[in-house]
């Protein structure tokens, strides 16, 4: 089973090496990916997040349940255009077990490239959430997470109420 990093631990810090070989593996680890993200009612999970450090992730349009697995997620053009939403993490817990959330400003639109589970490549502009949801995910392939948006102020309160992992 696979078991869920927590802010704190290294892993999700830690820039990820890209995949050069799609093996039966890597497409196992993507499906109860999938899994575990529909469980704990996420819509993104990367590998750094279950302690892979390899560039690949999953994801789901929430609208219209679209599910992606990305292998080397790249994103090649960002808009100038921001705007602000809300956003959790999996990786980033309060006390209560439950993720917390925080307002982040991103770019609104992204283009995309990545290789999907079959090889192929695959392009694609995302804008609201879809766009949202693939920043956060490819930012854990580079040991970001999205408390790094907020200011000092901001981070140090949310912080607070995040769990630690412990060893
Ligand atoms: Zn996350």
């Amino acid at each position: 089973m696979l078991q869920m990093k927590l802010c704190g631990d290294l892993v999700l810090r830690t820039k990820c090496s890209p995949i050069e070989q799609i093996t039966p593996d890597v497409l196992s680890t993507m499906d109860e990916m999938v899994d575990m993200m529909r469980e704990q009612n996420g819509v993104g999970l990367a590998a750094p997040q279950i302690g892979i450090l390899s560039r690949f992730l999953v994801m789901m349009d929430p609208d219209s349940e679209t599910v992606f697995r990305m292998i080397n997620p790249k994103i090649i053009s960002r808009s100038d255009k921001t705007c602000t939403m809300e956003e959790g993490c999996l990786s980033v817990l309060g006390n209560d077990g439950l993720p917390v959330y925080a307002n982040v400003v991103r770019p609104e639109s992204v283009i995309v490239e990545w290789t999907d589970e079959h090889g192929a490549n695959q392009m694609a502009e995302m804008s609201g959430l879809p766009a949202r949801i693939v920043q956060h995910e490819t930012d854990h392939l580079d040991g970001k997470l999205f408390v790094d948006y907020l200011s000092p102020v901001r981070r140090e309160m949310l912080m607070r109420k995040v769990k630690k992992f412990k060893k």
